[in-house]
């Protein structure tokens, strides 16, 4: 696809696939949206797909699956233990990892819960490049710190820096000499970093991390759930790896990493999880947790069917012109709205497109949640569900204030081979309408908010009646389009 030259006009991603099975999606007019987005208290999580035209939350088990994946979940075999499918997603694993010991669990978050478990203990830290929701509630849970050492480049929403995921090596030394490496539970990094909008980071990154744990004595786990993007920026945006074929690259990342956790809701486009290492004393750790909370070591809370589907994903995985599709995608959204004037982060990064709310709706202060109002205002607009990704998902601290994050987001993220350029126009021209009536949009304020990971169900309502305005200025440019 990006050797794919156009002879007249523009360049645009091509796609190295057909569509054999298509769903219907419905287009409510936009009163209807209002009521529903009032209904779901302006927590598009809380949308039915009935009220949605493009879903954007998230690329979570949402990805299209191949022909081939289709096919190999028909010849499943199922059985409690010892299933002919369980030895096939091992073999796969050790294939495309190295890793001797796989651990099957029903998600990444299990995975996280598993290994927060074994290794954080009360007053130990977990270094991180960047935390993600699930992640840093499981070391808390467990009583330990989370400390993000991401590069000064990370948080810059304009940039060309290519690895803005990277981890600075120098404040992990420094971490580590101030605090004893007895306190380093692990070091994690995260491949794609999803909160900081799917920025990659680079080999070269993690050999240095690598370098630093070995001085230590130190652990590296790697979070894999974003592999896939991470390993097409680091084929076409690091000089060392331009002649490596994505399963090398993945083997050098592997390599580097004492255990490896993914959640193959997105990682080969399926719905599970497992853990890999070559420790055997880390496995045996892990192993009895499996038991308790997944299922039996040959399923760890999987449907065969999804084993297997996810065999075929990975190996998927490994095929260049498979993994472009949602980064291309993601580039030539992003530049369309930089065209546009619309803030966007850059560059382009995996998982999706993410607005700068903090500068698009810039007269919400952060405590009335710009980018959730911004998530509403746009899902209000054009049907379009993204998911805030800034002060709403965070906790607030124990004595009950906010934790203002770092970034305000609307992250659009792009499902994998499930929508057309038509629909990413689409979604383009209502994210630039809405840009130029920004100033109709209002902040939010809870109605009812959960203490633990608040954005999922907590329900919200408009700060003034915002909405309405909105809706008018909509009709009366529109006319009676839906
Ligand atoms: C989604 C995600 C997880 C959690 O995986 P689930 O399958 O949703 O539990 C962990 N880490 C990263 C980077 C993710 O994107």
């Amino acid at each position: 696809m990006s050797t794919v030259k156009f002879f007249y006009g523009e360049n645009i991603p091509l796609e190295m696939h057909k569509a054999r099975i298509v769903q219907k999606i419905n287009l409510q007019p936009i009163e209807r949206r209002l009521e529903a987005i009032k209904e779901a208290g302006y927590n598009t999580f809380l949308l039915k797909n009935t009220d949605i035209f493009m879903d954007m939350l998230t690329d979570s088990g949402v990805n299209a699956m191949s022909d081939k994946q289709q096919a190999a979940m028909l010849e499943a075999d199922d059985s409690y233990a010892g299933s002919v499918t369980f030895t096939k997603l091992e073999k796969k694993i050790k294939e495309i990892f190295g890793k001797e010991y796989f651990l099957p669990a029903h998600q990444g978050r299990a995975c996280e819960n598993i290994i927060s478990q074994v290794y954080v203990k009360p007053g130990t830290i977990v270094p991180m490049n960047y935390h993600f929701t699930t992640s840093k509630a499981h070391v808390v849970l467990n009583g330990g710190t989370v400390e993000e050492i991401f590069t000064d480049e990370a948080l810059k929403i304009d940039s060309d820096v290519p690895f803005k995921g990277n981890m600075d090596t120098g404040k992990l030394r420094d971490l580590i000499e101030t605090n004893g490496a007895d306190k380093i539970a692990f070091v994690r990094l995260e491949a794609g970093t999803n909160l900081i909008g799917g920025q990659p980071h680079s080999l070269e990154n993690m050999q240095e991390i690598r370098k630093v744990c070995d001085e230590y004595g130190v652990m590296l786990v790697f979070d894999a759930s974003l592999l896939a993007d991470n390993l097409y920026f680091i084929k076409t945006r690091e000089e060392q790896c331009k002649d490596i074929s994505i399963r090398d690259i993945t083997r050098k990342l592997a390599d580097l990493a004492d255990i490896i956790y993914f959640s193959a809701r997105k990682l080969g486009c399926a719905r599970g999880g497992g853990i890999c290492t070559n420790s055997k004393e880390a496995y045996l750790k892990m192993r009895e947790l499996i038991t308790l909370y997944e299922g039996f070591l040959t399923y760890g809370g999987m449907s065969v069917r999804e084993m297997e589907a996810m065999v075929v994903g990975l190996d998927e995985t490994m095929d260049e012109h498979m993994i472009n599709q949602g980064p291309q995608f993601i580039e030539y959204m992003v530049n369309e709205l930089v065209e546009r004037g619309v803030p966007v982060v850059t560059p382009a990064g995996g998982l999706g497109c993410h607005i700068n709310a903090m500068e698009f709706v810039g007269h919400i202060p952060q405590e009335e949640y710009p980018a959730g109002a911004l998530a509403a205002a746009f899902y209000l607009v054009s049907g379009v569900r993204g998911m805030e990704r800034g002060t709403l998902s965070e906790q607030r601290d124990e004595n009950g204030n906010e934790i203002l994050s770092h970034m305000e987001l609307l992250r659009l993220a792009m499902p994998r081979r499930v929508y057309s350029l038509s629909h990413v126009k689409y979604a383009v021209d209502r994210i630039t309408w809405l840009y130029e009536n920004r100033h109709l949009i209002g902040g939010l304020k809870f109605v009812d908010e959960p203490k633990v990971l608040r954005f999922f169900f907590g329900k919200l309502e408009s700060t003034t009646d915002w909405e309405t305005k909105l809706v008018e200025k909509f009709r009366a440019d529109f006319g009676d389009s839906l």
